[in-house]
């Protein structure tokens, strides 16, 4: 049977994450989120988290060799009908290595699509500029999903805070890697006429139908 590979592109905050959930949820395909992975690997205190940590927080892209051995790694017990990337490749040298992998492991009657849900920049900033999260875990929305007391964790009642990569400062930064960096690769696919492209600005509901109906067409789900 062809291995199905669907990349998820999309800027920070596009909902890209959720979006690849629902859609892995439905398809059984394994899900790689590299900043998952790296999230992980900063909690564990391992070597990889300890290099990455510091790119994380400036939000730059931590280096392409670091992400490609991860990959690799990950790869390794991924299911064999496919793969969900999201946020990965992040630019052309990630997308080169991405091909020598798949050179190995992609045969021809493959199916490999991009996925860009597209949200505006003014949309980003006001989705992760109203984020606030509790030490326990939980996360709310100033305006779509605000606690009850202002400031404070329905959940343990400890005092909400702005995560580092959420600052304003950051947030722009990683819209500018995005744009730099990640959109040549999103030009790849739509040149190579294999990208899907999705309105993010939508209910999540409505936006994981618009995917699942593309998706549908290209019989590449049910
Ligand atoms: P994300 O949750 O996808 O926004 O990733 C959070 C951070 O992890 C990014 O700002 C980068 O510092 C790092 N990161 C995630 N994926 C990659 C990648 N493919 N290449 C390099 N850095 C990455």
């Amino acid at each position: 049977m062809a291995k199905k590979i669907l990349i998820f592109f999309g800027a920070p905050g596009s909902g890209k994450g959720t979006q690849s959930d629902l859609l892995a949820n439905k398809t059984k395909l394994t899900k790689i989120t590299t900043g998952d992975l790296l999230r992980s690997e900063v909690a564990a205190g391992s070597v990889l988290g300890k290099k990455a940590k510091g790119y994380m927080q400036k939000g730059v892209l931590v280096p392409d060799s670091l992400i490609k051995d991860m990959i690799l790694k990950r790869l390794e017990s991924a299911s064999k009908s496919g793969y969900i990337f999201d946020g990965y490749p992040r630019n052309l040298k990630q997308l080169e290595d991405l091909e020598e992998i798949f050179a190995k492991i992609v045969k021809k009657n493959d199916l490999v699509y991009g996925i860009e849900v597209a949200v505006s920049d003014s949309e980003v900033k006001r989705r992760l500029g109203g984020r606030r999260a509790c030490v326990c875990g939980a996360v709310y929305h100033l305006k779509y999903n605000p606690p009850k007391k202002t400031g404070k964790c329905d959940v343990c009642g400890k005092k909400l805070f702005i995560r580092k990569d959420d600052k304003p400062k950051v947030i722009s930064n990683r819209l500018k890697v995005y744009h730099n960096e990640s959109e040549p690769v999103l030009d790849y696919f739509r040149k190579g006429g294999n990208l899907i492209k999705i309105n993010g600005e939508q209910s999540i509901a409505k936006i994981h139908r618009d995917i699942m109906g593309k998706l549908k067409k290209l019989a590449i789900v049910k």
